[in-house]
């Protein structure tokens, strides 16, 4: 007997090739019926006999196209109602939409092979994508899926690609961004005015020649502008330097191809598979040591890691096929502003920055930077979560009534992304970056209107990190929504807890560099423990004071100072010892006397428990670092500097009261009679961050946990993450990292979603 099968489909369904899958496979099995997208996902009506259909289940969960991810399937059996053959409808536009979007994918190897291919007649097109590849998140302007709701629909196709995207067995079936030279978007070159230099093929090449010549060249690429130069080229480099206001931090390479990144970076084979995987992105590589003289020493001064990434859209491919040279591909915006989608806001933001424009006419729907990798400890981190990643979902699978369902949480201020929950998916933004400019709040808040149209939700409650100044919370105070604010470091823990599916009770450490505490003072190095329901503050680093507040983060002398003022005090200043001498010779007497004041009257001083500023202190103190351009420099120089195979380590004391505080008092006295006895600063190093492990073993033994969760980001630091890992898994315990969210702030967003439906205890 013939029955009828109703089956919805939602996941990563759309732009992946799914619709010509089922249409394959149902044909091959002589059923009959449709299959079609929908705004929650595809859905589809098949006719056959029952055991057929059961297979037809089975083969949809096997067989899937590979770019996509079932995240439920649905189906229930009904009378036959007869259908002669088995088609693809067109789409269907009823429905809330809850599709789940595909981020942006790097070239797949079949476009590459076309594109190489002098005889093709997407031969050297820079705009090549089919169902498996090319721009996504990037183009579409509204839910379902279609080619007139995303950038593409001011392009009429020709006929053949016409002809390609509606026949179901062809592999461009659907792909909405299809394209050819005929009819698809070109590019240009434009001078510093706007003027077009020259268009097609040879824009291409004058960009390569200027590139080569040491020019700033602004590419329009996938998720908005990148400023490109000659990786080899010192006088390019300092130029893009000086005029990006940018000073030491490292800038990403983008590499012609695997093996050019060999001859500089040591790469395993995790590494190997995220530079070639579909996501492409930027990853942490250790530099070899002999591979000083093929890349400037100004791409990443200092820096024993390079930021290394493949060509992944086809014009960087061809770009890079041409150049065949290490390029410096870095986001094309002014020092901590959003990165620039559009040409004309390009040559108004850029200029003084590009000499050239080497752009195109495919709009870019919304800002997407590329995401940056490291492994640690095996594993895969992701310190920055943007192209390839966002907006794919977190999935709460076992929380099928959706307790955070209108839940929207707008992040913390540093490394800012947004959250939101619909229905069991909690979507995570792109990243946003830092909200200290007038450019980066208003990509904030566009975010934020960006993602309520797109999915068509509005807010039932907003959360907000506690902090009072952050720009994020003052935005949730005026909103007219009903706002609840979550303490930063309880977050970072939850964040962890939910990405990892952890379950019962557990010890979340939450190291960062800042945070706002419940007592107005800055934490960074907390202690909870938490079950299903319930977080609670149970340990923290011991306080000291921070002179300048803020400022002291670009210091880390200042830091420095604070922690010898809460061991030494006043005779910090009297006794000049060996002891603090060295610290104190880092300030002329002016600076000086103010910290002192500052430090006596308790002025403009702020107390924190930060681990992050206690790298700071003690990068300062073994000299390696007195103020920082960057956030987090300070410290990535102490983990550099460190020797991973140092086992000796440095004292320090539990203080046991309301809750247990990590005395660090002998800990730093150790550290300077080391460093006094000149004691190499490897060595030093090595054994400091053995002291930061074993503090987080006796707080872990003390609670008598085996289940610990690593958040915040000091836990970006390789060297540190595993050292922990190892000390703690010796114990037997579990220890959790994040591998899908960052460990950073980026991460907050996801935490304060689920710190809805937490309870959470700080002064017990
Ligand atoms: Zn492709
Ligand atoms: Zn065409
Ligand atoms: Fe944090």
């Amino acid at each position: 007997m013939i029955v009828h099968i109703n089956i919805n489909i939602r996941g990563a369904v759309q732009g992946v090739g799914f619709r010509p899958f089922i249409y394959k496979v149902a044909n091959e099995m002589g059923l009959t019926g449709f299959v079609l997208n929908n705004s929650m996902g595809v859905s589809i009506e098949a006719e056959g006999k029952k055991p057929l259909l059961e297979i037809f289940l089975t083969r949809i969960n096997s067989e899937k196209p590979s770019l996509s991810f079932i995240a439920s399937l649905e189906y229930s059996f009904h009378d036959s109602i007869g259908y002669t053959q088995f088609v693809i409808k067109e789409s269907a536009h009823s429905g809330e939409p809850s599709a789940i979007i595909m981020p942006d994918i790097a070239l797949c190897p079949d476009c590459l092979h076309e594109m190489n291919n002098p005889s093709d007649r997407r031969y050297q097109y820079p705009f090549i994508n089919c169902t498996n590849c090319g721009p996504r998140f990037t183009i579409i302007e509204a839910l379902p899926y279609d080619r007139q709701n995303t950038t593409m629909k001011k392009f009429e196709m020709c006929s053949d690609c016409r002809s390609e995207y509606e026949n179901p067995s062809d592999r461009r079936y659907h792909a909405q961004p299809i394209a050819c030279p005929e009819c698809g978007p070109y590019l240009e070159l434009w001078n510093e005015k706007g003027d077009i230099i020259s268009s097609g093929w040879n824009a291409l090449i004058g960009s390569c020649k200027a590139i080569l010549e040491g020019q700033i060249i602004a590419l329009k690429g996938i998720g908005g502008f990148q400023l490109i130069v000659d990786a080899r080229n010192t006088s390019a480099v300092r130029r893009l330097r000086t005029r990006k206001r940018r000073e030491e931090k490292p800038f990403a390479l983008m590499f012609p191809d695997f093996k050019s990144v060999l001859e500089i970076c040591e790469v395993n084979r995790l590494e190997e598979n995220l530079l070639n995987s579909p996501e492409s992105p930027i990853v942490l590589l250790r530099r070899k040591s002999n591979s000083k003289h093929i890349i400037s020493s100004d791409v990443a001064p200092d820096n024993p890691y390079i930021g290394a990434m493949l060509p992944y859209s086809p014009l960087h491919h061809l770009l890079m096929q041409q150049l065949q040279i290490p390029i410096i591909a870095t986001s094309g915006n002014l020092a901590e502003e959003p990165i620039c989608i559009e040409e004309y806001e390009a040559l108004e933001r850029l200029s003084g920055i590009a000499e050239l424009y080497l752009t195109h006419n495919r709009p870019i729907k919304r800002h997407m930077d590329d995401s940056i990798v490291r492994v640690i400890h095996g594993r895969k981190a992701i310190l920055r979560r943007a192209r390839g990643f966002a907006p794919l979902p977190l999935s709460l699978e076992n929380n099928p009534d959706s307790v955070f369902s209108g839940n929207m949480a707008v992040g913390a201020d540093l490394k800012n992304t947004v959250a939101f929950c619909k229905g069991n998916n909690i979507f995570i933004s792109q990243h946003i970056g830092d909200l200290s400019t007038k450019q980066s709040n208003d990509a904030f808040e566009s975010v934020i209107n960006d993602f309520k149209k797109l999915y068509k939700i509005e807010p039932n409650l907003l959360l907000s990190d506690l902090h009072p100044d952050y720009h994020s919370s003052r935005f949730a105070q005026k909103s007219n929504y009903p706002t609840k604010y979550v303490q930063h470091h309880a977050a970072h823990v939850l964040s962890c807890r939910f990405e990892n599916k952890v379950e019962g009770e557990a010890l979340g450490i939450a190291w960062d560099g800042t945070g706002y505490g419940t007592d107005g003072t800055i934490w960074g190095g907390e202690f909870f423990i938490s079950d299903d329901s319930c977080i609670k503050h149970v340990a923290q680093m011991k306080q000291f004071p921070l002179p300048g507040g803020d400022s002291a983060i670009k210091e880390p002398r200042r830091s420095a100072l604070g922690i010898l003022y809460e061991i030494f005090g006043n005779s910090l200043f009297n006794n000049d010892t060996r002891f603090t001498r060295n610290i104190l010779k880092e300030f002329d007497e002016m600076e000086l006397s103010l910290l002192k004041k500052m430090l006596e009257n308790k002025v403009n001083t702020i107390f924190t428990s930060s681990v992050g500023r206690m790298f700071d202190a003690v990068a300062s103190i073994i000299k390696i670092k007195q103020k920082s351009c960057f956030e987090g420099q300070a410290a990535m120089a102490l983990e550099f500097a460190s020797n991973k195979y140092e086992k000796g380590s440095y004292d320090y004391s539990l203080i046991f009261g309301k809750k247990v505080i990590i005395d660090w008092e002998n800990t730093i006295i150790d550290l300077i009679t080391d460093f006094v006895k000149e004691t190499l600063i490897d060595v030093i190093g090595g054994r400091f961050h053995n002291t930061l492990a074993n503090m987080i073993l006796s707080v872990t033994e003390y609670f008598n946990q085996n289940k610990v969760l690593l958040s915040g980001g000091c836990f970006q630091n390789a060297l540190l993450t595993g050292k922990v890992i190892g000390i703690l898994e010796k114990i037997g315990c579990k220890v959790y990292t994040h591998q899908l969210v960052p460990t950073n702030d980026g991460g907050i967003s996801l935490g304060q979603i689920v710190a809805t439906k937490y309870e959470m205890l700080f002064n017990v």
